[in-house]
């Protein structure tokens, strides 16, 4: 029987036309990533990369017969492949994988990035994310550690395929009628992912077929729903339940979890030994405390509530809010509308990106499919494009001359490009650049994908206003200056309560202390963003400072972080323990240097308001850390930043006598 890489190679060749074809339409850096990974030719590599000029697709400048020379050696390099059966070259040595990558960006990838690329790419093996037993799974007592998580979207999924594969016992509970969280919720028009989406899918189920770089919300669910059904996770969700409080009951080690049918009936409870919530962070609608919002007599609802009952046809629209979701949601609503009115109160940056409207091309499904390693090289580049390279333009330079403006000299190029984009689309209209510049520095709100955003602010249907609100009558939008718009929709694109983080349910630690005494009403925190003192047995996934601001794929950290969970539930099922939970210093310790990091970084530009920070200005939900540093950071479960305790045991620290481990000393973070 071939390997898989054979079957692959086989498929490749089968009909040269059709490799042929297939080349000429696909992404040269990752076919020539794939030529030097099969024939460990580095000269055509040094003839090649230096028209790379970045990572995404369209920043290269190859001419045409180099292009060609590449193709027809990775013709003849699968030819080869192909004779008598040859097995898979071997991995490139860490130098080679550098020089390959960083030609194929046309940037430096740094040495240290190496390991986590090769892991991400799984370059090296087919599933380096997986957490092995050390000991022998049949003598361990996998039954006494039932997990119970709560939601079924992107996080609950990656954390239940990883409990399937150790054959821990899991429940999933999930208050809609099936999986998909936030990409189920979210049913408003144009509504997309802004991530690259060969990026934005787990590592260990790549999705070979999305039909556009940037897809749209029906694909990304499609893709939830496949993987819930590909893995067999959905028989273990229970679907149409709400967690309404969780209390750990200390005497029992365990977590008594409460829940309420949606349609109604009796609470009933659940026990369980760990509970993972993964809720995430935007999943609970702010709504606005405007005057009259409750007496408005029109349709009025929230872009995570989308009424698609609704007509909009001909109607008179009003948009309140401008972040993410209004990006999509409004240009795509615009062209029907008979009157958009927007309401902005801040106004956010916005990049243009040639790729965020394209589909994939043929050729590059082709290959994707076809050629081995082809996916993988092209997941490093988009990982690459959409990485770390902007994180240390977003520190402040306290000897910067223009401070409210820009945080350094980086970021200040930034602006002037993004402005310059703005400009150009605005086609001089000088008026509405005034009113869609922001005044801070870019990326201290979220960075958005220009979704021709600003050319439907031209449209002559569509009114931008960015006067205050003053209140909303029956039929209408006053503003402060008197100006009365009559609506017959109101829409609120008015964002999340993410800093009131697991709102509203009562999570209720050691004591009957809950999560709400702890953090106050906003004010979350947790180690690696993950684990809380007073809380054993408990984790959260995309909890506080987890956000990712400067780039990057939430299923990135996601995958960080259900390694960590997996590697600490191994500790207590291999060592026998009941509980397991932070130690309060380790806690303390870290959220002083998230807290310090944040400091120094955009997102505290005192210029800046957003929903990455909660009401005292306290950045709670972002991560200040490079996607590098977090994957170093929860890569292993160190045992003695716990306290742990077998049934019947007095809580203790493991290897008590080994010098306690200084978790500030032990962040390699730049
Ligand atoms: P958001 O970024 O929090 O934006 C909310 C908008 O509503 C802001 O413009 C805000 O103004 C405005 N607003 C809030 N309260 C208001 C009030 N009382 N009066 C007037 N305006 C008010 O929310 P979002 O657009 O739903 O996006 C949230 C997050 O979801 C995003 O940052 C992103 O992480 C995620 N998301 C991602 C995608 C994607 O991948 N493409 C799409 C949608 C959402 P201020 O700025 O002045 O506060």
């Amino acid at each position: 029987m071939s390997s898989p890489f054979q079957e692959q190679v086989q498929r490749a060749v089968r009909d040269e036309a059709a490799l042929r074809a297939a080349l000429a339409e696909a992404d040269i850096a990752p076919m020539l990533m794939v030529l030097v990974q099969l024939t460990g030719d580095l000269a055509i590599l040094d003839e090649v990369a230096p028209h790379i000029h970045g990572a995404w697709s369209f920043l290269e400048s190859v001419p045409e017969p180099l292009k060609q020379k590449v193709r027809d050696r990775l013709v003849e390099a699968l030819q080869d492949y192909a004779v008598d059966d040859r097995p898979p070259p071997p991995l490139p040595p860490a130098a080679t994988l550098q020089r390959m990558m960083s030609g194929g960006v046309g940037q430096t990838v740094p040495e240290e990035y190496i390991p986590v690329l090769v892991e991400e790419t799984r370059l090296a093996e087919e599933d380096p994310r997986a957490v092995r037993w050390r000991r022998d799974p049949a003598r361990l007592p996998l039954g006494e550690m039932q997990v119970v998580i709560i939601g079924a979207g992107f996080a609950g999924l990656g954390m239940a395929v990883r409990l399937k594969q150790m054959g821990i016992p899991f429940t999933i509970l999930e208050k809609n009628p099936t999986v998909g969280g936030t990409w189920l919720e979210n049913q408003y028009p144009g509504c997309a992912v802004d991530t690259p989406n060969h990026f934005f899918s787990y590592s260990f189920a790549p999705n070979n077929a999305w039909t556009r770089h940037f897809s749209q919300r029906p694909e990304i669910h499609r893709y939830i729903e496949e993987c819930y059904d590909r893995y067999d996770i959905r028989r273990h969700v229970r679907f149409g339940v709400e967690v309404t409080r969780a209390a750990y009951d200390e005497a029992a080690s365990r977590w008594q979890v409460s829940l309420r049918p949606v349609a109604g009936g009796a609470e009933e409870a659940l026990s369980c030994r760990v509970l993972v919530s993964a809720v995430g962070q935007l999943n609970r609608p702010a709504i606005p405390a405007i005057p009259g919002l409750d007496d408005f007599e029109g349709s009025l609802f929230h872009t995570a509530r989308w009424d698609a009952s609704v007509p909009l046809a001909g109607k008179r629209v009003a948009m309140i809010g401008t972040g993410a979701s209004a990006m999509q949601a409004a240009p795509s609503i615009a062209p029907e509308v008979d009157r958009l009115v927007v309401f902005q109160r801040t106004p956010h940056w916005a990049v243009h990106n040639p790729n965020y409207h394209k589909t994939v091309s043929a050729g590059n499904l082709w290959c994707l499919e076809n050629i081995p390693y082809f996916g993988q090289w092209l997941r490093f580049q988009l990982f690459w494009a959409g990485s770390d390279g902007f994180h240390a333009s977003l520190q402040v330079d306290p000897g910067w001359t223009q401070p409210d403006l820009s945080l350094n000299e980086a970021n200040h190029r930034m602006r002037e490009m993004l402005i310059e984009h703005v400009r150009k689309e605005l086609d001089g209209d000088e008026d509405l650049l005034a009113k869609v510049i922001p005044g801070y520095p870019p990326y201290g709100k979220r960075m958005l994908r220009d979704n021709h955003w600003y050319r439907m602010l031209k449209r002559p249907n569509v009114t931008l206003e960015t006067g205050p609100i003053e209140r909303i009558t029956p039929g209408s939008i006053v503003m402060r200056d008197g100006t009365e718009h009559v609506v017959d929709v109101i829409i609120l694109a008015t964002g999340f309560q993410a800093s009131k983080m697991l709102t509203p349910m009562e999570i209720a630690g050691r004591g009957g202390r809950t999560l709400r005494d702890v953090w106050g009403d906003d004010d979350p925190r947790a180690y690696l963003g993950m684990t809380a003192p007073g809380f054993p047995n408990f984790f959260m996934i995309y909890g506080p400072n987890t956000n990712l601001a400067h780039g990057g794929s939430i299923l990135f950290h996601h995958e960080c972080q259900v390694r960590y969970i997996c590697q600490a539930l191994r500790e207590m099922v291999e060592q026998g323990y009941a509980s397991l939970e932070v130690r309060p210093e380790v806690h303390d310790a870290y959220n002083h240097l998230v807290d310090e990091t944040c400091r120094r970084m955009v997102w505290s530009h005192p210029g800046v308001t957003s929903w990455y920070k909660n009401k005292n200005n306290r950045v709670t939900v972002t991560s200040p850390w490079r996607l590098l540093d977090y994957w170093k950071l929860t890569q292993h479960f160190v045992p003695e930043e716990f306290r742990a305790a077998r049934p019947g045991e007095a809580m203790q620290v493991p290897g008590q006598g080994r010098a306690a481990v200084d978790s500030a000393e032990r962040l390699t973070v730049s």
